[in-house]
């Protein structure tokens, strides 16, 4: 008898720390998954939950929520598990690396572009990366696949299409190739045509390294190793940005090659069976062949004001950390110029100068924190106003279209006044664009 009551005792014991292990692991992945609902539920507000390009997505049947996904995943706060099924958060943050398609065990998650709410315009292009107008080229980012290795391998791989079917014509023009944008796509584009011997012409509007080094981060992740056209595999998985454009740098002038920044291209024109390039400063070129390697960020709108070339205006922030205890007018009024002269405001003398009454369209976490740096009197912020004039020591802004003008100290000043999209672009010079709704780029 006592036996048995000594085996029901132990028993119980068992069965009940058995139960509480279940119940705390039951409330712990509940606690997680209400931070999850909490985190899906602010990226809502702030217009990061709907995502603009390449994203994965779970299939909820075949997803066991081992996190592998969230553990490979080199950016923060992409993927989270919620009631037992992983599930984006920030998908609008998502860059495409992919690496959450590949860690996957039970194969759920697929990569799609676009959204049924939110298509992504993308242009048409072959296999061999042409697009409708025999001749003109595309190859990287603009194409709808991120990630800067994607980008070396469709501008090497366009190039060697583009040689190709030069081989088979005799014509002969100022140029064979002009390749637009030097980011990833661009560079390994232009390598590539060196290797092939094809008179390459390569035109940047801005200075040579594409977006990545348009973005405050100065961290660089590669999931895999890209091979770089007469230089040969690059292993650098995690790396910066100065790594990148060193990189970059050495291998250009090894083979004598000069891209040529400050030109943006704003026409492509058929003339005689050539193509006519013209940049913005008036300079046109004729070629045989195009690539467009002009990436999906597109061109910043400028204000056209006196002093707008002067080498202290910028359109992009860069290493916002290294700026400190400069007087500073940020323009506009839509994130990034508010993001911007937040992180700026850390350490230093910010304005902030937007032609508007109101802030229109800002994420609401924006516009709280904006609120707050003003009432600390951390910035300095000014509805109505535009800017009229920079020199090198200073700015004119004036109160509405005929008000006041104010003369004010400035050593740096930062525009964002929005852009031309790259689509926009491809429209003018005649290349079929679709928008598409949710479509899987890479499944099992
Ligand atoms: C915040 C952020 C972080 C990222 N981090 C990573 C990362 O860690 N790892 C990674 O692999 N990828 C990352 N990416 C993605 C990567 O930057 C892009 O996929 C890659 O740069 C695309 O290369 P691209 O050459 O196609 O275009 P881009 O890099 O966009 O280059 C296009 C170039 O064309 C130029 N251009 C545009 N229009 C014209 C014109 N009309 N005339 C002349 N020139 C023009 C532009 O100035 C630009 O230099 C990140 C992207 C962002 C936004």
């Amino acid at each position: 008898m006592e036996l048995i009551i000594e085996q029901i005792v132990v028993y119980s014991v068992v069965i009940v720390f058995c139960l509480v292990v279940v119940i705390l692991y039951l409330r712990s992945q509940k606690m997680k998954s209400n931070i999850v609902e909490e985190k899906i539920a602010q990226a809502k507000i702030d217009g990061l939950y709907e995502p603009v390009s390449l994203h994965p997505v779970v299939d909820f049947g075949s997803c066991i929520a081992t996190g592998a996904c969230i553990q490979a995943c080199p950016e923060k706060d992409i993927l989270g598990i919620r009631n037992g099924k992983a599930t984006t958060i920030n998908a609008s943050h998502c860059i495409g690396h992919g690496a959450c398609f590949h860690a996957c065990p039970t194969e759920a998650i697929s990569l799609h572009i676009g959204t049924e709410k939110r298509g992504v315009e993308l242009p048409h292009v072959s296999q061999e990366f042409e697009t409708n107008i025999h001749g003109i080229y595309i190859a990287g980012e603009l194409g709808g696949m991120g990630l800067i290795k994607n980008a070396v391998e469709q501008g090497k791989q366009a190039v060697e299409n583009i040689a190709k079917s030069l081989k088979s014509s005799r014509q002969s023009a100022e140029y064979d190739l002009i390749v637009v944008g030097a980011g990833p796509a661009g560079i390994s584009a232009t390598l590539t045509a060196k290797k092939h011997d094809l008179k390459c012409l390569t035109l940047e509007q801005d200075t040579l390294g594409g977006t990545v080094f348009t973005f405050p981060r100065s961290k660089i992740v590669m999931t895999s190793a890209m091979d770089l056209p007469l230089h040969g595999k690059v292993k650098l998985f995690e790396t910066s940005k100065t790594e990148l454009l060193g990189l970059w740098q050495t291998v250009l002038k090894n083979n004598n090659i000069t891209i040529r920044e400050n030109s943006k291209i704003e026409s492509i024109e058929r003339v005689d069976g050539f193509f006519r390039v013209g940049t913005k400063s008036g300079e046109h070129f004729n070629t045989r062949a195009v690539l467009l390697a002009i990436g999906r960020r597109g061109t910043p709108r400028k204000l056209n004001v006196p002093g707008e070339d002067l080498e202290k205006v910028a359109y992009r922030l860069l290493e916002p950390e290294d700026i400190q205890g400069k007087n500073i007018i940020v323009v506009g009024g839509g994130d990034s110029a508010v993001e911007s002269a937040l992180l700026l405001a850390a350490n230093n003398k910010v304005i902030l100068s937007y032609r508007g009454e109101t802030f229109g369209r800002i994420k609401p976490r924006n516009g709280v924190s904006v609120r707050e740096a003003v009432e600390k009197g951390i910035l300095d912020l000014r509805f109505n106003t535009n800017l009229t004039s920079i020199t090198k020591e200073e700015v004119v802004i004036r109160v509405g279209s005929d008000g006041e003008s104010t003369t004010i100290k400035n050593d740096l000043t930062y525009i964002f006044a929005g852009g031309e999209l790259p689509t926009q672009f491809l429209e003018k010079v005649g290349i079929n664009i679709t928008k598409k709704f949710g479509e899987a780029i890479l499944k099992h």
